[in-house]
């Protein structure tokens, strides 16, 4: 059952844009966060609560007391509502209310009867999630009570917003994706008016959910750690190195051209590629694929640099991984046989159109697609995909696909 209306298509997408901007979703816990819900269990006295960060097609919890789930669709969460009104929503029994009475989470788990929940809103006024409590029986909420939680979802945004701010991320040191961009921002200024040469190299560790899976978090932190510091090793002190989001890497190669970023890329690739990782006895190794790619004379534009070594690096991914590839302007085209990062709403139609299952799309060309789900049991091998932005939809085919993961060819 829809619980609320969503919010109209650019608005939605104006919205995810900020979320993405945060780069939090599938990130680790952190104590910052956790200490709020502990707070928050405290003052309130319920059993669960949530900061709960609502993507396109599913709610992720950043931090969570008294649920055992990291994510749920999207369809039946209450917090649709704050996020459509910009407003708290107090639901003292739900049971009692038509609005939730035969709603998924009500009549089955978690079985919620009494649900407040106050907006979390970024400084540009987009709702990126929500605060909330919930209870297995009902609830008195008082007005006071309210304006405490809408406090302490205003310090989950304080939160979000300095983590952001943060030059340097905690982990590996690396600059952050903020800081990054900026330096490459400058740096590709001062090569035009200096007429330098500047390369960009981007890389992404391949098949990192399944360390994480296999060997757990604190492996996953520790394998990101040592591969950052394999490749400071590699580097000279101009050189900078980003992280621009959970196992992906940037680094920034002033007064270098295409050749010797390519060898700077393939020194890198080595360095990770040697690394030895244990964990419970057992001996393993990583490795990453990367994508590179040269300023033009003339370009100062950060984001097409950016856009041309991401297409790269799809390319390498797609070629088998563990491999660097030179981005080719002239043949990838940023928007056509280029994969673009992309985060976008959408809904994968299937049983002739009779059946629809929420997604997000992660990436996207002309020929095809990388789309996540909450879950990929029981979706055909053909289907068709509507995307929240525009008025096409695309015939699928599936060419790869995990647990939560689906990579589409368009027919
Ligand atoms: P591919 O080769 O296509 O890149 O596959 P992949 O498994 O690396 O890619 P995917 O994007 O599916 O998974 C990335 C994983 O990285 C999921 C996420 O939980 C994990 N991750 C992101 N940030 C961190 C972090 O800070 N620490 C740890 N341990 N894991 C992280
Ligand atoms: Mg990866
Ligand atoms: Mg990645």
């Amino acid at each position: 059952m829809t619980t609320a209306p969503r919010l109209e298509c650019s608005r939605e997408a104006a919205r995810l844009a900020a979320l993405d901007r945060y780069d939090v979703l599938d990130t680790p816990r952190e104590e910052a966060f956790d200490r709020i819900t502990r707070l928050a269990k405290r003052i309130f006295d319920v059993p669960i609560v949530l900061v709960s960060l609502v993507d396109a097609h599913r709610q992720w919890f950043k931090s969570r007391i008294g649920l055992d789930l990291q994510q749920t669709e999207r369809e039946p969460a209450f917090c649709n509502i704050p996020i459509a009104q910009n407003a708290p929503l107090v639901v003292p029994d739900a049971r009692a209310d038509p609005r939730f009475a035969g709603n998924a989470f009500v009549v089955g788990e978690p079985g919620v009867r009494f649900y407040a929940g106050a907006p979390i809103v970024s400084p540009g006024g987009h709702v990126l999630g929500t605060l909330c409590l919930i209870d297995r029986k009902p609830h008195e909420f008082s007005a006071d009570q309210l304006e405490t939680l809408t406090e302490l979802a205003q310090v989950v945004m304080d939160e979000l917003e300095l983590r952001q701010l943060a030059n340097s991320d905690a982990l590996t040191g690396a600059a952050s994706r903020r800081a990054f961009r900026e330096e490459l921002g400058r740096a590709l200024h001062l090569a035009t008016r200096h007429d330098h040469e500047l390369s960009l190299v981007v890389f992404d560790l391949d098949d990192f959910k399944q360390i994480n899976d296999k060997h757990g978090h604190s492996t996953g932190d520790a394998v990101l750690a040592r591969s950052v510091a394999a490749c400071l090793g590699q580097l000279r002190v101009s050189d900078v190195i980003g992280r621009l989001g959970g196992e992906e890497f940037g680094v920034l190669l002033p007064h270098t051209g295409a050749r010797a970023a390519f060898e700077v890329a393939e020194r890198l690739r080595a360095a990770i590629a040697e690394a030895s990782f244990s964990s419970g006895g057992e001996t393993f190794h990583v490795t990453a694929s990367f994508g590179v790619a040269t300023r033009l004379r003339g370009t100062v534009d950060a984001d097409a640099l950016m856009r041309e070594a991401d297409a790269a690096l799809y390319l390498a991914k797609a070629q088998g991984r563990d491999r660097c590839v030179m981005a080719r302007p002239a043949e990838i085209p940023a928007d056509s046989s280029g994969r673009r990062r992309v985060l976008k709403g959408g809904k994968i139609l299937f049983d002739r159109r009779t059946r629809s299952r929420d997604c997000t799309i992660r990436s996207l060309s002309d020929s095809g697609a990388g789309i996540d789900v909450v879950s990929s049991a029981g979706l055909p091998d053909t289907f068709e995909l509507a995307i929240d932005t525009d008025a096409k939809v695309r015939p699928c085919r599936l060419v790869g696909l995990t647990d939560r993961r689906l990579e589409v060819e368009f027919m």
